[in-house]
């Protein structure tokens, strides 16, 4: 079933998610089915499940010297989003990126998706690789999450990428995906925007493209949700909006999200963190505040709280035990 359709169906009730990475190559899907498992409790209707793409190692040549080698660390998003339904009977939302991908590729990817039964996408650009300065598009890719946008609700109205007017598929039944769009937002702005006019100018452009909820980057202070959220039905968009949430669970995330996710931590936040001993007592206060977020979005009406798992289901599971 779609987001969308989960939202709507929950009238008015705050839905609660989260998110799942693959496990690392070499490991088995336990792994991630024990992380998932102590919060199917709660009754997740969708979870998603990110796409790495590959990092370039340095390898020892037999001869000596180093070669560059592509590894993607993370594989299996597809498969796991349709390991996990068939495991657990809930909806899956796997990400999929621009980056590395040609549209005939994505196309590929989208049929695997639809052919597996799952009805949900979350449509994004992706990042730079390290070895880029800049977001380099695959030359027959997309160079922002609007144009992917565009192809996979262009897919959902029978649009192959290469489309031919003259193609007619054999037998009675054609094609029909009907994916429900995801897309990302950023209450503090996307790193690379000027200004939060502009990102919001191209939030509002991956809306009209087809895209049909919005979840957001993580943010540790509720008043930046609320003037996105306000940004954006000034803009005309009328879409849901999810925000999404993490508990603080290290002393070094002070410095590590803020590094990554290009975020800020509220004062009293950083402060108390910073003042803890050891990380048992910075995970204590993560999840306090984390809670007290939570209840403050909940009392304002958001439709679902998505939470950011990063492959630790502990505090996510204590939060949703208080609220859930
Ligand atoms: P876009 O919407 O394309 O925006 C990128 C930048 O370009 C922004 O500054 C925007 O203002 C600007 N822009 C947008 N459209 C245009 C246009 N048409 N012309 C000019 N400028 C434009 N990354 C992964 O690799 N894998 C994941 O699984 C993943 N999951 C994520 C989940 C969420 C909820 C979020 C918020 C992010 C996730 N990311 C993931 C990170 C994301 O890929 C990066 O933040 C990336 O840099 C931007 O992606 P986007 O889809 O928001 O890009």
């Amino acid at each position: 079933m779609k987001v969308t359709e989960h939202l709507a169906r929950a009238k008015g009730k705050t839905l609660f998610s989260f998110e799942v990475l693959p496990p690392r190559k070499g490991e088995t899907i336990q792994n991630l089915f024990n992380n998932i498992e102590p919060l199917l409790e709660f009754k997740p209707p969708f979870i998603d499940v990110t796409y790495h793409r590959e990092e370039f190692v340095l390898r020892e040549r037999p001869g000596g010297g180093f070669t560059r080698r592509a590894v993607r660390k993370r594989p299996g998003t597809v498969a796991i989003c349709a390991a996990i339904k068939n495991r657990f009977d809930v909806d899956t939302v796997p990400h999929l990126i621009c980056g590395g991908f040609s549209r005939e590729e994505t196309e590929n990817a989208l049929i695997d998706l639809h052919f597996l039964g799952i009805d949900n996408v979350l449509a994004l650009r992706g990042d730079p690789v390290k070895t880029e300065p800049h977001f380099q598009p695959h030359p027959e890719g997309h160079a922002y999450a609007d144009g992917l946008i565009a192809q996979i609700a262009a897919l959902n109205a029978g649009r192959y990428h290469d489309h031919d007017e003259n193609f007619q598929p054999e037998g009675t039944d054609a094609w029909a995906s009907d994916f429900c769009i995801g897309t990302a937002g950023y209450p503090e702005k996307h790193f690379e925007a000027p200004n939060h006019g502009s990102d919001m100018r191209y939030l509002k452009r991956k809306i009209d493209a087809g895209a049909d909820y919005i979840v957001t980057q993580m943010f540790f202070d509720n008043e930046e949700f609320f003037k996105f959220e306000k940004r954006c039905r000034e803009a005309g968009i009328t879409v849901p909006i999810i925000p999404g949430l993490k508990p603080l669970t290290t002393k070094s995330q002070l410095t590590t999200l803020p590094r990554s996710f290009y975020l800020s931590i509220p004062e009293a936040l950083a402060e108390a963190v910073s003042q803890c001993r050891d990380n048992e007592s910075a995970r204590a206060i993560g999840i306090e505040w984390c809670l007290n977020q939570s209840r403050e979005l909940m009392a304002h009406g958001v439709p679902c709280l998505h939470y950011y798992s990063m492959g630790k289901a502990e505090s996510i599971r204590r939060i949703a035990k208080e609220l859930f």
